[in-house]
């Protein structure tokens, strides 16, 4: 669903997304060298490892396969190290849409009590350290929080990646406050997101659907990030 999103976004913004799919039960080092040999394409401008990867490939090190300047969903060691000491470089997609969501509702994260459900390198963490970075009061919830309900209902930002539906309710969150939701499941009602929407809308101020919330925003960060780097690799 995500790859065919991209494609079609893709053709609107002619930015050629082309779908590289390698056998489930490829090995760690096929993998590691099919990624270095689409990174070192001369007419790449990013490459993306679509997540998650199978579990036998969990320990796969893509961070030498793919070359930082077209890491353009901040995968590799030298971009989570950049974002980790705040200097320029590719940010993780959905952790960049989601502050990116924030900005464009005009929630200024500084000094805000903000809680992170969900502590994934992918997008968690990583929004972690941008809203550190943003001088927010960061709380990083995960599966062995022992009262998530508390952590979430003093936290005036609620920002949540966990892949579980519907499990923030209305009793967890505090008035007035701003969720972004990212979770995508897909469930015999359709896709819902982590946050149980229709009950949190009225307590919130500001919240986000699923679908329709953080993946648009997501695939036109990516897209975005595609563009900077065909330009930065132009100059
Ligand atoms: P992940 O790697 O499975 O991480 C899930 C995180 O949620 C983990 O940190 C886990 O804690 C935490 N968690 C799981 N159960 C929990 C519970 N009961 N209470 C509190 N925390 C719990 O998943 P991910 O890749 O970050 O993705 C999370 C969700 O976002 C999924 O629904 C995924 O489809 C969606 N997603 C959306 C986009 C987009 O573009 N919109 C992109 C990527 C992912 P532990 O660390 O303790 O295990």
């Amino acid at each position: 669903m995500y790859v065919r999103r991209l494609q079609r976004l893709g053709e609107k913004y002619r930015v050629r997304v082309s779908l590289r799919a390698l056998q489930d039960d490829i090995t760690i080092a096929d993998l590691e060298r099919a990624v270095a040999g689409i990174s070192a394409e001369p007419q790449v401008d990013g490459v993306v490892v679509q997540m998650p990867l199978p579990n036998h490939l969990r320990s796969a090190d893509l961070s030498c396969a793919i070359d930082p300047d077209k890491d353009v969903d901040g995968i590799t060691v030298a971009s989570a190290g950049k974002l980790y000491m705040g200097l320029p470089g590719h940010r993780p997609s959905t952790a960049l849409a989601m502050m990116e969501i924030l900005d464009s509702a005009g929630v200024e994260p500084l000094g805000k009590r903000t809680t992170i459900v969900g502590r994934s390198s992918v997008v968690g963490h990583p929004l972690a350290e941008m809203m550190l970075y943003r001088h927010a009061t960061v709380t990083i919830a995960h599966s062995r929080t022992l009262d998530l309900a508390s952590a979430i209902r003093q936290a005036e930002i609620v920002l949540v990646a966990i892949g579980r539906p519907h499990m923030i309710r209305a009793d967890m969150i505090q008035p007035g406050v701003v969720i972004v939701d990212a979770g995508i499941n897909v469930t015999p009602d359709g896709v819902v997101g982590d946050v149980a929407f229709e009950e949190c809308l009225p307590i919130a101020a500001a919240i986000t659907p699923v679908p329709g919330g953080v993946g648009p925003v997501t695939n036109a960060v990516l897209l975005r990030n595609v563009v900077d780097s065909a330009e930065r690799r132009s100059r």
